[in-house]
């Protein structure tokens, strides 16, 4: 079994149009120079930028991804994005259940699966978010948390296809800190193992686990190069070409 690697930058509340579109062009320049490589890459802009990031990568196997949907397809929900729009602007992948989501927004298990489940029936890839926060992981809950999580927000339909599932400790993200890689392997080889529980051992054998939370140029290769870890979600250091394509490298 092979799994290849993937890189996604979250690009969150940040970039304008400007910006954004040379931020995507200089990682699709970068890729372009390099030749074939072994992981994939993906970017989720904010919505405004979704459509032009979309035209400006029409040419180059650079992915183009959301950072959140509606659980409804159509309807009388202002503001919100349905996944069938997001697949209609040219988009791949959802991000689902990001902290911020679930903490600021006060998303549940139950909202993040009727998330996954829409995306997935729109053709999308959602990228499920779970991890835990700086008192769960202090209390030693880790495990239990992300358990809970996994059972609440992962549609029972994934597979490597449709879902790629990113374990992002809340208190690793944007705070510079991150777990041992002791810890992290450990986090994923417990998620795999649970996914084997609860979908089956090819799909756990095959899914793409990321690992997100202050991933940066100098901790990728060693993070990247842990057994279960098969990519990272990247946010801070995904605004800049460099810093991102440093990550990347670590996988090439
Ligand atoms: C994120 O927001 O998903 C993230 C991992 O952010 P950062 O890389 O900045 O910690």
């Amino acid at each position: 079994m092979s799994r290849r690697k993937l890189i996604v930058g979250n690009w969150k509340m940040n970039v304008m149009n400007f910006d954004g579109i040379a931020l995507a062009r200089g990682i699709a320049d970068k890729l372009k120079a390099t030749g074939e490589v072994p992981l994939d890459l993906l970017v989720c802009p904010p919505y405004t930028l979704i459509s032009s990031v979309v035209n400006e990568l029409s040419s180059s196997p650079l992915s183009v991804g959301a950072q959140n949907c509606h659980t409804e397809e159509i309807g009388p929900h202002t503001g919100d994005i349905s996944a069938s729009m997001l697949k209609d602007a040219g988009c791949s992948h959802v991000i689902v259940g990001h902290s911020d989501r679930r903490s600021k927004h006060g998303e549940t298990d139950a909202q993040i699966l009727s998330k996954a489940k829409k995306a997935n029936s729109s053709g999308l890839t959602t990228i499920i978010c779970i991890g835990e926060t700086e008192s769960e992981h202090s209390l030693g809950n880790t495990l239990k948390v992300v358990k809970a999580q996994i059972y609440g927000s992962i549609p029972d339909s994934a597979n490597e296809k449709n879902t790629v599932i990113a374990y992002e400790p809340v208190w690793a993200i944007g705070t510079g800190r991150t777990p041992t890689s002791e810890e992290v392997q450990k986090v994923h080889s417990f998620i795999r193992s649970e996914i084997a529980s609860m979908i089956g051992k090819n799909t756990a054998n095959n899914i793409r686990l990321l690992y997100g939370g202050s991933m940066n140029a100098k901790n990728s290769k060693e993070l990247l190069s842990l057994r279960d870890v098969d990519g990272g979600l990247v946010g801070g250091a995904s605004l800049k070409v460099h810093d991102f394509w440093s990550i990347c490298e670590s996988c090439i």
